[in-house]
């Protein structure tokens, strides 16, 4: 039987329809969202997701405030400019849309952000937050695929799943969230032997590796429910995923499409994350001038 489709595009636009509402209530205490994004040079991907989380602003009330730089950028330019949007008191997220180029150490930029304007989750405070379950801002992807699982109506509490794909921003992380929901997790990378005897035995199989036709037919359990993360450009210029979909969809129970399932989750959970940052400033949780990190209250 063929898997049933998680909707990405559809939950994307529920969820996206109660933001109006709280862009409301908040209007209404004198706050407008506001979300900085820094794009370095002129790759076409970032600038592609680049406007599509401008657009998602403007579609949601979030004021966006875009600023480009060069691709042989100094670091301390970066630096410099990240410091004045933690002291404004109109941004209430700041993004630097990643990869940044060579010259720019991307730790040092992301521990920069001051953590109550970290809507991407990516400081070391919000990565160890999720370790122990009780995070700011959860990374958006991850986020974005846990509330799709939670649409298939399955408790993941007790189930195996398997991470494909161990980055900082969406593996490990997504590793770390579902391991909070009481899932027994196994992460899988590039140096993993044999990959299908550990997603064979996924009931849940995420998949963030970046690879197009990674995931085969005979590497998925009868049922699993099946997420594909990646997005791949082929040479004929169609987006796809990690996992051979056409034939992966007979196996499986649930599939996320490519495009229309995570990706527009993500973006959608970046608005989220904007808009709790924006009623935490409302409500007294986070101050200007910023606190050290060491003094943000945990969620
Ligand atoms: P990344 O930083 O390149 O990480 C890829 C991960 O996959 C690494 O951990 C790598 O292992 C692992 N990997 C690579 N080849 C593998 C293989 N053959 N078997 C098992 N693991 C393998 O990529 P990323 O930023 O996490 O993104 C992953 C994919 O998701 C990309 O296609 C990206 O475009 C997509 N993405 C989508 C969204 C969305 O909104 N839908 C958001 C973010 C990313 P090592 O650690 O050993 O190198």
């Amino acid at each position: 039987m063929s898997a049933r489709i998680i909707d990405g595009k559809h939950l994307a636009r529920r969820l996206r329809g109660r933001f109006r509402e709280r862009v409301m209530a908040l209007a209404t205490r004198g706050v407008v969202p506001g979300l900085a994004v820094i794009l370095v040079g002129d790759s076409p991907a970032s600038q592609v997701y680049v406007a599509n989380k401008v657009k998602a602003c403007e579609e949601s009330g979030v004021r966006s405030f875009m600023h480009r730089f060069p691709a042989d950028v100094a670091e301390t330019e970066l630096l410099d400019r990240i410091a004045a949007f933690n002291l404004d008191a109109a941004m209430h997220g700041i993004l630097v849309q990643l990869p940044l180029p060579p010259q720019v150490d991307v730790r040092r930029v992301l521990e920069s952000i001051v953590v109550d304007k970290d809507v991407d989750g990516f400081h070391l405070y919000n990565v160890g937050a999720l370790v122990v379950g009780n995070s700011i801002f959860p990374p958006c992807t991850p986020y974005g695929v846990q509330l799709l699982l939670e649409t298939t109506g399955i408790d993941v509490a007790g189930k195996n799943v398997v991470v494909v794909g161990a980055s900082n921003i969406v593996g490990k992380p997504m590793a770390l969230m579902l391991l909070q929901k009481e899932a027994t997790v196994t992460i899988c990378h590039a140096k993993t032997r044999d990959l299908a005897r550990h997603t064979i035995d996924a009931d849940i199989l995420v998949v963030a590796a970046g690879k197009p036709g990674l995931i085969k037919e005979e590497m998925v359990k009868e049922g699993a429910i099946v997420i594909d993360v990646g997005i791949n450009r082929l040479p004929d210029g169609r987006i796809v995923g990690d996992v051979d979909f056409d034939v992966v969809r007979e196996r499986a129970s649930w599939i996320t499409p490519v495009p229309g399932g995570v990706g527009p989750m993500t973006v959608t959970m970046l608005i989220e994350n904007t808009l709790r940052s924006a009623e935490r400033f409302a409500n007294g949780e986070a101050f200007h001038p910023p606190q050290p990190f060491w003094q943000v209250p945990a969620r």
